[in-house]
């Protein structure tokens, strides 16, 4: 019975009612999915009686709660054609963007088919004639096994007939006629030829028209499908009063003011309201043309209002959509960033770290270059300033020190004491028992003289065998006595190398600040001279200035 009730539906939709009508007495006997397939027969039958409140609540019901995606997806499809009849734009538009996406998953013939077929009368009641008519060649390539190639052909011309594109020797409307006869479809067939009669009507046509409508009549009646009553007896109206029968004109038109209710088949009323016009027009009745006319251009402005609210939905919609690819592709676009963002951050933090360590690494090495080249440095600079062999201050710093303290000594008005050593007779030492017991006997001579000096005293070596000692804050008299406590301890040093023992003296002479002066070059002077006297008068002796020469 269900099968029987779908299938006549469009060919016998009197004896469907019927079917229906027992189906829904035995509802609660019916299964589970059976319930699910007559509530779809339902939404059918409502949308169909133009009920379509009750009609989309069923569609919704079926979408969202069958649980069978096959009557779900028709159910979308026909929800879909609703939309776009009842004027719901942005739903339609919204409902078919999702569905032309679903479209290559939808295996099922049927379904496919079906659904190609609103996806045309979407976008042609969108304006989109091209893509509707694209959509139309779809479908007309995907009939299924058990399908009918009327179906999409009549789609086809609807599309065209929308789109002002069609003309009454158009060959789409002849291919369409011959999908659709009378006895298998009259309902299709009985709207394809309505559409001949409106294009005969307003092209120039009217007996044709009139003639046509009357074959229609009857089936007109019997298809009972209320946009075609209205269609025809609008086209009969115009025909009418093409041929100048004002009367039956009228009468025809405001049958369809009568049957139109209002709203929903405003678009029917457009026509007859302008033949109404008209008419009284043509009659002398102003006010009457003038009221019709008020209709007529309500309703045109209407349906130019449609036309445009289609337009901007669709765009609406386009523009929706093309919003949200954006925002995905950015989202996704942005996401890449990020990782790769964090990639390069993290392999930045590893180079920084990296770096760090080399960094690091390489200060650690600079300072311990920098700190062996000084030490080396310093090193050199401590050589530099000592004497090779007895490793005491060289000549030239001990004058470069001896020098800078006098200095100082003089600005704080401090007292110093020149001594220069000379040995005696070293070079005997030297001829005699060889270079090495000499240069052993310098380096005793040495340790024997620093055993008497503090700390901030000066000793170096003058060269050869000759010394010089800066005694700092030292007075005439113990200068003296120091340089006589090292000459006797010199004295007594006997000197061992290799068995030979040799025994050494020294010359001391002396010079001081107090009756010299601070300048390093006239002590040197007075302690050569005082030098000078002390081997004069016999070595092994201190001279200690101008009395001591004086006494020599
Ligand atoms: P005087 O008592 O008059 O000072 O006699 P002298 O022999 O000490 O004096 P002279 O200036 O004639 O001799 C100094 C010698 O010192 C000459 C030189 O060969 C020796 N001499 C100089 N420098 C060194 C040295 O570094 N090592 C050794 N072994 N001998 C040196
Ligand atoms: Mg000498
Ligand atoms: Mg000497």
């Amino acid at each position: 019975m269900l099968k029987q009730a779908w299938d006549l539906q469009l060919t016998d939709h009197q004896r469907s009612l019927l079917v229906l009508a027992k189906l829904n007495q035995q509802a609660a006997s019916l299964t589970p999915d059976q319930q699910w397939r007559l509530r779809y027969l339902n939404a059918w039958e409502a949308m169909y009686e133009s009920d379509y409140a009750r009609s989309e609540k069923l569609f919704q019901d079926i979408i969202q709660h069958s649980g069978n995606p096959r009557l779900a997806d028709r159910a979308s499809s026909m929800l879909l054609s609703q939309y776009g009849l009842t004027r719901r734009y942005t739903e339609a538009f919204e409902l078919a963007d999702h569905l032309a996406t679903r479209l290559p998953q939808i295996t099922d013939a049927q379904v496919r088919f079906s659904l190609l077929l609103n996806l045309s009368q979407a976008m042609g009641s969108a304006g989109q004639i091209d893509l509707a008519v694209h959509y139309a060649h779809m479908a007309m390539a995907a009939v299924p096994v058990d399908g009918h190639m009327c179906y999409p052909v009549s789609e086809l011309v609807d599309v065209l007939f929308n789109g002002h594109r069609l003309q009454p020797n158009s060959p789409e409307l002849q291919q369409a006629l011959a999908a659709c006869p009378a006895a298998s479809e009259p309902v299709y067939h009985t709207d394809l030829m309505l559409m001949l009669a409106d294009l005969c009507a307003h092209d120039g046509e009217p007996r044709e028209a009139l003639a046509l409508l009357d074959r229609l009549q009857s089936s007109v009646e019997a298809n009972g499908y209320v946009p075609s009553k209205l269609s025809a007896l609008g086209d009969r109206a115009w025909a009418l009063a093409e041929l100048g029968e004002n009367d039956a004109a009228r009468q025809a038109a405001l049958a369809v003011v009568a049957q139109a209710r209002s709203g929903d088949f405003g678009e029917f009323l457009k026509e007859p309201y302008e033949v109404l016009y008209r008419i009284e027009k043509k009659q002398g009745h102003a006010a009457a043309a003038l009221d019709y006319h008020e209709k007529f251009a309500a309703l045109d402005k209407a349906y130019l209002d449609d036309i445009h609210a289609r337009a901007l939905a669709y765009e609406a919609v386009q523009q929706h959509v093309l919003a949200q690819k954006l925002d995905t592709e950015k989202l996704s676009e942005q996401n890449t960033g990020l990782l790769a963002q964090q990639k390069l951050d993290a392999k930045t933090a590893e180079a920084n770290r990296l770096y760090l360590v080399l960094l690091l690494m390489a200060l650690g090495f600079a300072v311990v270059l920098m700190l062996r080249l000084k030490h080396s440095q310093l090193r050199f600079k401590r050589l530099s300033h000592l004497d090779g062999l007895t490793s005491i201050y060289n000549r030239q710093h001990f004058m470069d020190e001896a020098g800078r303290l006098l200095h100082q000594l003089e600005r704080r008005k401090g007292m110093a004491c020149l001594a220069i050593i000379d040995l005696d007779h070293f070079k005997r030492i030297n001829d005699s028992h060889g270079h090495a017991m000499g240069d052993e006997v310098l380096c005793r001579v040495v340790g024997a003289c620093k055993q008497h000096l503090r700390i901030v005293d000066l000793f170096g070596r003058l060269g050869g065998e000759e010394f010089g000692i800066l005694l700092v804050d030292c007075s005439r008299e113990q200068g003296i006595a120091i340089a006589e406590r090292m000459r006797a301890t010199i004295e007594a040093t006997a000197v061992e190398l290799d068995g030979v023992v040799v025994a050494v003296s020294t010359s001391v002479g002396l010079a001081f600040t107090d009756t010299d002066g601070h300048d390093l070059r006239n002590l040197c002077t007075a302690a050569d001279a005082a030098l000078y006297g002390a081997k004069r008068g016999g070595r092994n002796r201190v001279m200690a200035g101008a009395e001591d020469l004086a006494a020599v």
